[in-house]
This record gives C-alpha cells, sequence and structure tokens, in this order.
C-alpha cells in the first residue's frame, strides 16, 4: 500500500483528503505545516506528497525546492484558484502535477495514480511507443498514424507531439515545451508554441475546439491524455 504525506494546514480539507486516500486505498500520513512535512518526509516512508501551497510557516513553493533537493517523489501542487502563477512555478520547479481546490475524490485519486505509475523503478525501459483511442505514436519509426492511416507532421510539430505523449497525463508548462523544442530564446514567448499547436490538433483531433489527445490546461501548459 503506498503511503501519501497530506501537507495542508486547513483540518477539514486534510480530513477529506486523508478519508478519500484511505477509501482509495492509500495510507495517508499527515503534516499540518512546512516543518511537519519535512520531519515526516526524513523519517521516510512515503510515496508521494500532496503540497498545499499556502502553509502557515513557510512558503511552499521553498519547501517543494527543498524536496526536490533531497528526492524525485512524486509531488502533487494542491492550489487555490488565487495562486494560478505559483501552481506554474511549482511545475517549473519540478512539481509533478497540481490539482486545484475544490477537487473531487475521484479526480484526486486519479492524479495520484497517475503521478506513482510516472515514477517507475528504476531500470524500467522507456515506452517505445504511445497508443491511446486511434492514435499511435512509434518513437523509433517517427511514425504518427490516426486510424491506422499515417499522420504527416512537421519535424517541429512531431518534437512537440513526441515531448507531450511521452509524459501522458501530465502537464507541461508552455515555458518547459519552448524551452525543449526551440531552446532558451523562446522562453515567454509561446506565439511559435500556439501556432504549431493549432496545426497539430488539426491533423490530429476530429474536433480541434474539443480536443481528446492534448487538452489546453489554461494559462499554464498542455497535457497529453493517458486515455480517451
Ligand atoms: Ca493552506
Amino acid at each position: 500500500m503506498d503511503t501519501i504525506l497530506i501537507v495542508e494546514d486547513e483540518k477539514t480539507i486534510r480530513d477529506f483528503v486523508a478519508t478519500a486516500l484511505r477509501n482509495g486505498g492509500f495510507a495517508p500520513r499527515e503534516a499540518d505545516c512546512a516543518e511537519a512535512a519535512m520531519r515526516e518526509l526524513a523519517a521516510g516512508g512515503c510515496d508521494a506528497v500532496l503540497l498545499d501551497l499556502g502553509l502557515p510557516d513557510r512558503d511552499g513553493l521553498s519547501l517543494l525546492r527543498e524536496i526536490r533537493e533531497q528526492s524525485d517523489l512524486p509531488v502533487i501542487i494542491v492550489s487555490a484558484r488565487s495562486q494560478e502563477n505559483d501552481k506554474v512555478l511549482a511545475l517549473d520547479y519540478g512539481a509533478d502535477d497540481y490539482i486545484t481546490k475544490p477537487f473531487g475524490t475521484p479526480e484526486l485519486l486519479a492524479r495520484i495514480r497517475a503521478a506513482l505509475r510516472r515514477h517507475p523503478s528504476a531500470g524500467e525501459k522507456p515506452a517505445d511507443r504511445y497508443s491511446v483511442g486511434e492514435l499511435t505514436i512509434d518513437y523509433e519509426r517517427r511514425l504518427v498514424t490516426l486510424g491506422g492511416e499515417e499522420v504527416h507532421l512537421t519535424v517541429n510539430e512531431y518534437r512537440l507531439v513526441e515531448l507531450l505523449s511521452r509524459h501522458p497525463g501530465r502537464v507541461l508548462t508552455y515555458d518547459a515545451i519552448s524551452q525543449a523544442i526551440w531552446g532558451q530564446e523562446a522562453r515567454r514567448s509561446n506565439q511559435l508554441l500556439r501556432v504549431n499547436m493549432a496545426n497539430i490538433r488539426r491533423k490530429l483531433e476530429q474536433n480541434p475546439a474539443e480536443p481528446r489527445y492534448i487538452h489546453t490546461e489554461v494559462g499554464v501548459g498542455y497535457r497529453m491524455a493517458e486515455n480517451v
């Protein structure tokens, strides 16, 4: 059974999350401030962390950085709507995902399971293909097919789709994607990314306005579907 550390100062939310985790087959541990969280982590045995950004004793982002200096434990940020910018920063600082309050139990459990799946045990081979719904991406052959038909992508469109599909279910920020595809100078300039994404969606999505494969996380980035 995976142990999840809940770092949250509001008792009602902590209780709700702990109950949801127990019902979902996880073993919750609780910390009501950053200091308690570091104590729990030092004690060991945690498999993932749910981290509230608004903590009484310390900024959640600085706590995240400290956690990242010590481990690559899956960290899911729990943020309020007022913390949109912090959410993006947190992803750039190495958080695995975020969930916005208020959230329901199914969404919470799905995010935790996905984050745990993305941290395979050492020595496991990376996937050689992405296959969801009608869409298949063969990394070895750089071949994209939709319903068995080859899809012709430009070099950068393919690199974008490969990058996102190698992290299914995970949100990648606009900056992280732009930097990976176009390099340092493209940071903070997301126009190229938007244009490429519009072209990709025209080729991959039946209805580009309601994408099934590549979802927009408004103000944050893109998330490739794990299933449709
Ligand atoms: Ca809080």
